[in-house]
């Protein structure tokens, strides 16, 4: 799991589950404050998965009910898995 890279602080699962699952909201540290946001690379990377494990097994002879299953099923597999995925960088403030 990821850390904090201003003070060490480890992410927990539940922080990082909740912040995927709204959006990618911006972390922050619960020790320091230190605001983080998921990387764009890990918003493609999620979004490839969530494409990619669809059209691998996706029951497209089903009825609608069951691709709606099938797709609400992936989707929640990989919320869950990507805690360990995605990478959040620091809020950097602009200065100028
Ligand atoms: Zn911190």
């Amino acid at each position: 799991m990821q850390k904090c890279s201003t003070c060490g602080q480890k992410f927990s699962y539940k922080q990082l589950i909740d912040s995927i699952s709204k959006n990618y909201k911006p972390l922050s540290c619960t020790k320091c404050r230190e605001t983080f946001t998921v990387s764009i690379w890990s918003r493609l990377i999620i979004s490839f998965l969530i494409v990619g494990m669809v059209f691998v097994n996706f029951p497209w002879d089903q009825p609608l009910y069951v691709k709606l299953a099938v797709f609400l099923l992936h989707c929640a597999v990989i919320l869950l898995i990507s805690p360990f995925i995605v990478r959040y960088k620091k809020v950097v403030e602009e200065d100028d």
